[in-house]
């Protein structure tokens, strides 16, 4: 096959492991920096351009779009699909997944496990939105964040109502969510392919922080988790419609709850934390579904 890697940079692990496992299998790789690509919206010939050349045809797109890039990226993206290629995770799903209100909103309705969240746009609504998150302390959040900035611990009424109100007067979009306390810091890094965890991993925070990311100090480790954890996630990343995802769980006393749902989750930290092939699997799963999209081409998604 021939696969065109949506990236940024060429140099990133993530993108690196990806070239490695797909030209490893005997496959062409070729990345393209989702910001230099261009096209041309015609009845009939859709295109896509770059660098001043019409792009060759692939077989399949992996694409690695940037929390920041989210437009332009889901563009260029959709444009590869308007074009019957086949893509690793379609431009709709990723826009879901960036933004967790939506994100919560479609899986509540699968009934998957959810910290209780509350969403609200008048300050005049505050009290009862901070009732409905069970009250102090409780977790606000940017709707868009990523890495962990943009998630703040209230810890008492009065913090909360004044950093929600002063996120409203920002007009920031901000959700307000249960405090998942007995998690201690910790969530669970579930890896999803098809409709299989393929690797898992625990990420705790730094000492005197609550939030995991490993961005902010957060450390990974092995972890064995249970069926019941092991089904959430399929079904989350199903529910989201993502073909590889990030399915990020914390234990709570009502059993696992999901935090969010990534749809470009990064490499480095799960292969070294269990030196699986990730990337490998990744490639097989490309394989697998490439080749079935071509016999019967998929109606495009707008
Ligand atoms: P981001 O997209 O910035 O990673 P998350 O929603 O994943 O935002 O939150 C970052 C981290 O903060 C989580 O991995 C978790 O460790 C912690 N956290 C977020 N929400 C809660 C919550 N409701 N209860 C307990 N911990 C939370
Ligand atoms: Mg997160």
């Amino acid at each position: 096959m021939h696969i065109g890697i949506l990236s940024r940079n060429r140099n990133l692990y993530s993108t690196r492991r990806l070239i490695e496992a797909a030209e490893q299998r005997g496959h062409t790789v070729r990345v393209i920096d989702t910001l230099r690509c261009y096209m041309s919206i015609a009845s009939h010939r859709p295109s896509m351009h770059y660098k001043g050349q019409e792009v060759e045809a692939f077989d399949a797109i992996i694409p690695r779009i940037g929390a920041s890039v989210t437009f332009y990226g889901c563009a260029v993206l959709r444009q590869f699909e308007m074009m019957n290629t086949y893509v690793l995770n379609d431009s709709v799903a990723i826009t879901r997944s960036r933004d967790k209100l939506r994100s919560l909103q479609l899986l509540s309705r699968k009934g998957l496990g959810l910290p209780v969240t509350g969403f609200a746009h008048s300050p005049d609504d505050i009290p009862d939105l901070i009732k409905m998150a069970k009250g102090a302390p409780l977790v606000i959040k940017l709707l868009e964040g990523t890495q962990g900035i943009g998630v703040v611990l209230a810890e008492t009424q009065q913090a909360a109502e004044s950093v929600i109100q002063a996120f409203m007067g920002m007009k920031a979009n901000i959700m307000v969510q249960e405090y998942i306390k007995e998690a201690k810091g910790a969530d669970i890094r579930c890896l999803v392919i098809g409709e299989k965890v393929v690797a898992t991993m625990k990420r705790q925070a730094a000492e005197g922080e609550f939030r995991s990311n490993l961005h902010r100090g957060g450390t990974a480790s092995v972890i064995r988790i249970t069926p019941e954890e092991r089904s959430t996630a399929v079904r989350a990343a199903k529910a989201m419609g993502l073909g590889v995802a990030g399915v990020d769980l914390l234990r709570s006393n009502h059993g696992p709850v999901i935090m969010e749902v990534n749809s470009s989750p990064g490499l480095q930290g799960i292969e070294s934390a269990t030196s699986k092939d990730i990337a490998g699997l990744i490639v097989a799963h490309i394989e697998k579904n490439a080749a079935q999209a071509q016999k019967a081409p998929p109606k495009p998604k707008g």
